[in-house]
Order: C-alpha cells, then structure tokens, then sequence
C-alpha cells in the first residue's frame, strides 16, 4: 500500500467549466478561494505529510495550465521540500506544454497527475472548456519525458457501466504508472449537485473491474470514497485497492490518515514507499 498527501496549493477561480468541480468560476460553489499559499504553509503540510507515514507529497493547484508566475512558485516549493523532507513531489497542474514539463522533469518531479476524468464518449458532457484530447496529450508528454503518469477518473458522473469500461481501456492505452480513482461527492452549486452519490456495491464493483484491467499498477482510492464506501473502505483495499490518498482531499475533507494506516496494517498489508523514476533519481 502506497500513501500519498495532497495539498491544494491554489484553490478556486479556475476557468474552466468541469460540471462537477466547485473551483470553477462558471458556478455558484461555496469553495474557498486562494491563490498560491505561501511556501512556509506549503512545506508545514509537507512535513506533516512526512510524520503521517505518507511517502508523496502532490502540488494540486485550480487551473486550465500554469502560468510563468506559478511555475516559479511551484518549482520553488519543489525545491525546498525535496531539500527539507525524503518526500516524493508529484504535481497535478492542468494541461502543460512542453517547456512547462520539461522543467518539471528537471525539478524532480515524481508523478505528473492529470486524471482523463471520463469517457472520451462522455467528456463532453461533463466539461466543454477544453478536449478530453488535450489531456491526452498532456498525458503522453509527461510520459515521453520520463515522469510517472498518474492518471485516472471519477466515477458517478451520470456516465453509463460502458462508459466506466471505455475509459478503463482509454487509460490503458496510456499505460500510466498509477490510476486514481474518485468517487463523485456532489458539490453544492455545481451541475451535478443533484446527483445521487454511487452505491458502494457499485463502487467495489468498479475496484474489481479497474483491477482486472490494470492487473500490475497501482490504483489509488481518491476522493469520494469516504462518501461512497463508509464502513466499506475495506472491502476495496482487498477488492484491488493498493494506493491511497490521506488526509484531505482539494475541496472535501477525508478522514485522519492515521486510520487509513491503522486499516492498511489490519488487513496486513505494508505501507510501502514510491518507487522512483530515473529522472527523478537524477534530478535528487
Ligand atoms: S477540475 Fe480542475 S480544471 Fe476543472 S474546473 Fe476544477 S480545477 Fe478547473
């Protein structure tokens, strides 16, 4: 079982229109609103990472792409937690271009994140402020230049059993290197604030099937599965489960992560570290 932490390094105000996010400036979500934190809260968060057992620490922050400004920022917070903690630094930033991943590479950069959300055939329906090819593409540079992809969907999204099952097979053309797997939690003023959350059958159900798929990555509960699963939390971790996120997630909170490593250790299964890439070897 593999741990990692999030921290939502600039949230709110993003221009893009995801139907189920309550960052973006298109609805009416009562979500907190910051622009990137100062690097001293940014790195308290890392060291409290670093005591949780969690050995990956991702930069998260509400954007279409970074701008120059943030790539600073970023590439400044990865330096000092790679100088002050044995952490992982992996970062989810929106759509890159490739001098943005170039630099990421060379900063050291674990896992790029960057989740196809859904479907091709129903992406569409969730998002029109930019392609479900863009994020492909996205995707693939990370991986041409060496970074681990991690990238996967939220499930409950109104998209169909075939749907979940196209983009299972969408991810595994990509081959990335983990996939995470949310779990929608339905956001006041957001399109889908109305939709029911999945049953936790359902839920499980799609544990075993991405697991099937993916016999050999590791596949990370994400957000939603405290909503979706409550006392079946467990059932997934023997269902396929061998990642998680702790803590909290962007916008919901998740539960203290020291229960996720209590619940890892009952079921006997041991927290492991992240492997790390050659480039990132390198870079540290
Ligand atoms: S999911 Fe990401 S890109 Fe979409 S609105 Fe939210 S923060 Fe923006």
């Amino acid at each position: 079982m593999e741990l990692e932490s999030l921290i939502s390094a600039q949230t709110g105000g993003c221009q893009e229109d995801c139907a189920f996010c309550s960052q973006s400036i298109f609805y009416d979500a009562p979500a907190q609103r910051h622009a990137f934190l100062p690097l001293d809260q940014v790195m308290a968060a890392a060291r409290a990472t670093e005591a949780s057992g969690a050995s990956a620490f991702c930069i998260v922050v509400a954007v279409r792409g970074p701008d120059q400004r943030l790539m600073n920022q970023v590439l400044k917070a990865i330096e000092s937690i790679h100088a002050e903690t044995s952490l992982d630094v992996d970062c989810s930033l929106g759509l890159l271009t490739r001098p943005q991943a170039e630099a990421l590479r060379d900063a050291g950069v674990h896992h790029y994140n960057h989740n196809l959300e859904t479907s091709r055939s129903f992406f569409p329906t969730i998002v029109t402020t930019h392609t479900w090819e863009e994020r492909v593409e996205t995707c693939l540079l990370v991986k041409e230049l060496g970074m681990e992809l991690c990238s996967g969907g939220i499930l409950g999204l109104g998209e169909t059993w075939e749907q979940r099952l196209e983009l299972a097979y969408e991810l595994r053309e990509l081959d990335p290197h983990e996939i995470p797997l949310n779990f929608l939690n339905p956001r006041p003023g957001t399109p889908l604030a109305g939709r029911r959350p999945i049953e936790a059958k359902e839920a499980l159900r799609a544990i075993a099937i991405f697991r099937l798929v993916f016999p050999d990555k590791i596949i990370r509960y994400a957000g939603g599965r405290e909503l979706v699963l409550r006392d079946a939390q467990a059932l997934g971790l023997v269902g396929g489960i061998n990642g998680m996120i702790v803590g909290n997630y962007l916008t919901t909170a998740g539960r203290p992560a020291a229960e996720d490593v209590k619940l890892a250790g009952d079921l006997g299964l041991p927290i492991v570290p992240s492997t790390r890439t050659a480039a990132e070897t390198e870079a540290r």
